[in-house]
This record gives structure tokens, sequence and C-alpha cells, in this order.
């Protein structure tokens, strides 16, 4: 039971992650566990449209929706546009494996933006870790007409290491003139295997301006740290009231902290910024 409805002035990005249906397994990374049997989730679209609604209102800035795949939602277009209507910024964090006409028309609104995971210059290399044949040339071809459209596109690199072409992935995409990152796996979801997900591999400052809500309405400090739930907006519970409350806080203290740490850029997340590249010497490693 939530005491206090005031939610923190400092979200600046919320994802709203819709949907755990994808076309692909990604069995060796996949931190929702998604596939193509997985299901939407207990959220209804009145549930998100509220919720986006009230973002909004509290100066959200920037909503991503993410999946799974979260053109599959039956509702993804209209989640956008109502996010467009009431002034936000949308990414559209998608495999870009099957896209329609109706995607590209929203794709190329100017508060629209895409990103995506890529994982090899070597289509082989690519299938086998999505579990998909085809589905290198489909989403690198996706990724190829985002940028003839003039759709802004952010690529993540998730490197699983063991000599995966992830630097000539890096390579390939810039030559395309696409902003790219390489992030290492987290052992969190299909990563975690038998292991317990640890708030050690979390950057150190998530939920810091940000937050995520999964598909059964539980509120998670990013989608990685999914597994450090802390309350739920099921049922018509305000988002501000669950970030407002005691239970979000002891949350929030549970995640180790790096000293000296630049506050977490708002649109942090999987595979988008170097903020969040443990690879790279800059300011988001995990923090263990
Ligand atoms: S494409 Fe993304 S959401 Fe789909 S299975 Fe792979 S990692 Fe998971």
């Amino acid at each position: 039971m939530m005491t206090t409805t005031e939610a923190p002035t400092t979200l600046r990005f919320l994802s709203l992650e819709i949907t755990a249906r994808c076309q692909l397994t990604c069995p060796s990374h996949c931190y929702a566990q998604a596939g193509p049997t997985r299901g939407h989730g207990s959220m209804t679209a009145d549930d998100w449209h509220r919720i986006i609604d009230e973002a909004a209102e509290l100066g959200v800035r920037k909503v991503q929706l993410i999946g799974g795949e979260p053109t599959l939602h039956p509702d993804f277009t209209g989640l956008v546009e109502h996010a467009l209507r009431v002034g936000l910024r949308v990414r559209v964090y998608s495999n870009l494996y099957r896209l329609r006409d109706e995607h590209w028309r929203l794709f190329t609104h100017p508060q629209v933006s895409l990103a995506t995971s890529y994982y090899s210059d070597d289509a082989d290399e690519h299938d086998g870790i999505t579990r998909r044949r085809g589905s290198h040339a489909a989403t690198r071809g996706n990724i190829i007409e985002a940028v003839r459209r003039g759709v802004e596109v952010t690529v993540g690199i998730v490197d699983m290491g063991g000599g995966q072409r992830a630097r000539r992935a890096r390579a390939e995409m810039r030559a395309l003139g696409v902003e790219v990152h390489v992030d290492r796996v987290r052992a969190v979801g299909n990563a975690a295997g038998a292991e317990v997900p640890s708030a050690a591999s979390l950057c150190g400052r998530c939920g810091d301006g940000k937050a995520a809500i999964l598909p059964d309405g539980r509120v998670a400090p990013c989608e990685i740290g999914r597994f450090l739930t802390a309350g739920s907006v099921k049922g018509g519970v305000s988002l501000a009231s669950v970030l407002a409350s005691d239970r979000w806080a002891d949350m929030a203290a549970s995640i180790p902290h790096r000293a000296g740490a630049a506050p977490c850029p708002p649109d942090c997340n999987p595979s988008h910024s170097d903020s969040c590249a443990p690879d790279k010497n800059t300011t988001c490693p995990p923090a263990s």
C-alpha cells in the first residue's frame, strides 16, 4: 500500500516493456527471456495509455517502447501516437526483423527514433545468436533503410566474448553512418543461467532519472535491473506513488553506487549509451 503520492522530480526517461513476445529467442543473452510463445503481459492498452499520460505530467521527456519486440504488441501504433500526442519523444527499441509500412510512417516522425541490437558482420554468427536464420539480413537491411529514410537509429552491439566479431560489426555500422555502442552481456535473464542476478552487474546509477515498467506492471530501475522491482502500477496505482514509496527508496539504496559517478544519462539502456558500456573506460561500467 503506497503512503505517498509525491514523485521524484527527476524522472526524465521511462521505458515501457510492452510485450515479452519476439520473433527471435536469443537464448544466450535475452534479459527479457522473450520469444514467439511469450505473451504481452497483464498490462492492458488502457494501462499503458494511463502511464504515458502520467509520464508526461511527471516531466518525462522520452519514453522507450521495448520488449520483446514492441511492434508485435497489438496497440503498438496507438501507444506511439498517444505518446507523441502528449508531447513525449519516443524511442522504439526493435529487433528490426519485420517492419510494415505503418511502422515506417511512425518512425519518420521527427520525435521518434529507433534503436536495435546487432551482433556481427557475419550473417551466420548473428543468426546463431538470435537463433533465427535470415535475421542478420533483415535487421541489417532495415538499419540501412532507416538511414535512407533519415530516421535516427542507434545500434547496440552486445559482445558475448568468445571471439565474436563485435569490433567488425561496429566498424560496419560506423561505415553506414550509424551511431553504435558496444556493451558486454550482463548476467540477467537468459544470460544469468543458473546464477541469481546481482545488483553488482548494474552500472550503479540505475533508477537515477529513469525507470522501466515491465509487461506485468512492475516497476524496475531499468530493463537490466528487472530483478529489482519495487511496486507495480497495475490496478490504477500511480507511477508517482511507486517512485515515492519507501520500497522504491530501499531498492535504489540496495544498488551499489560508484563514488564520483556522474548522473545517469536519461536514456541509458541495455545497448544504447556509452554510459552503459563497461568495455569503455567511460562513466558507467558495472559497479563490481
Ligand atoms: S531480439 Fe531482443 S527481445 Fe527478442 S529475443 Fe533477442 S534479445 Fe530478446
